[in-house]
């Protein structure tokens, strides 16, 4: 099953930088360089901090929030997978949140 999930960057006041989701369709050069970088090169669509994260001046990111919902509108895990905690790295985010 196709799930959605929605990452958020914001500066270190709080203020939302860029909202990004998942894509079984939409891949990115900086997806597909982590996804190498861990072993995984098949992992090229794009993950929703990954699309975030494409979307805004890393200089001011400062932190990630990342949440999946189920169809009852209860949170479930979203903890970043090792392709994205790269890309959260190389892009200096000091502070990673989860659902
Ligand atoms: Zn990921």
């Amino acid at each position: 099953m196709k799930q959605v999930i929605t990452a958020v960057v914001k500066d270190k006041r709080g203020r939302v930088l860029a909202v990004g989701q998942n894509s079984y369709t939409r891949t990115h050069p900086l997806q597909a360089w982590a996804a190498r970088k861990v072993g995984q090169p098949e992992r090229i669509y794009l993950h929703a901090e990954v699309a975030a994260l494409i979307k805004c001046n890393w200089e001011e990111a400062h932190s990630i929030f990342i949440s999946r919902w189920n169809k009852d509108g209860k949170p479930m895990k979203a903890a970043p997978c090792a392709c994205c905690m790269e890309v959260i790295k190389k892009a200096g985010i000091k502070r990673v949140t989860h659902t």
